[in-house]
């Protein structure tokens, strides 16, 4: 009895522990009671990087202060109320993104900061010393989408991310000299383009919670699926 008294207080301990963290995950702690600062989309190597990108799910208000130029060229757009689990809130519309093309018409906000750090952090550099030019635009072939998963029987009675504008599908990159990269025609391959491919597949893992691509399944053969869902998976 004495000692089930006194593992009462650790366990409490515990779950409030999981609760605090889960709240954070989801990004339903408000900016003004969080003890992390604000994101800031120049400096990706803060602590808690995820919850920073969390917070700016609910917090319009935060959305506006750190989707800033020269990181990202982004405008609010109304919100388009939850229906059958399709819709949008606190979504922007972009037109460039880490000093490259980006056109969105409408994309959550966690997302724009994440693709922003992206490009700028990893995708610029790794574009120069790879490939020697800089990426002027990233090809996508879609945000939103009213849909489902596609891809997986598991999870295909369940709605996709991009039915909530909080995931993109990058098909490629063109860069300042002309050329193009797409993941279709370099992924296997060895070469410039391949290695970029990966090492910039690879980072992603630091800004995007779901980070999927050719070696995934066959659906994204020709793609990278990004998104900020409450799942984490990097393959
Ligand atoms: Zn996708």
């Amino acid at each position: 009895m004495a000692r089930r008294r006194r593992l009462a207080p650790v366990l409490l301990a515990c779950i409030l522990a999981a609760a605090l963290t889960a709240a954070f995950w989801l990004g339903l702690i408000p900016q003004r009671f969080s003890p992390l600062a604000p994101l800031d989309l120049a400096h990706n190597d803060a602590w808690f990087l995820d919850f920073r990108l969390a917070a700016l799910r609910a917090d319009s208000a935060l959305c506006q202060t750190v989707l800033k130029e020269p990181f990202i060229a982004a405008s609010a757009v109304s919100d388009q109320a939850y229906k059958s689990g399709c819709g949008w809130h606190n979504a922007v519309r972009t037109t460039a993104a880490g000093g490259a093309r980006l056109p969105a018409s409408q994309i959550s906000c966690p997302m724009a900061a994440a693709l922003a750090m992206w490009i700028a952090h990893d995708v610029q550099p790794e574009a120069e010393r790879i490939l020697g030019s800089k990426v002027v635009a990233i090809r996508h072939m879609g945000i939103y989408a009213c849909r489902n998963i596609v891809g997986s029987h598991v999870m295909k009675p369940f709605r996709s991310q991009h039915a909530t504008a909080n995931a993109i599908d990058i098909a490629g990159f063109a860069l300042a000299d002309g050329s193009t990269v797409t993941v279709l025609n370099s992924w296997k391959s060895d070469d410039a383009k391949g290695r970029f491919l990966k090492s910039v597949k690879k980072a992603s893992c630091r800004y995007f919670r779901v980070s999927i691509g050719p070696d995934f399944n066959a659906a994204h053969a020709n793609h990278f699926h990004f998104d900020r869902g409450a799942f984490k998976s990097c393959r």
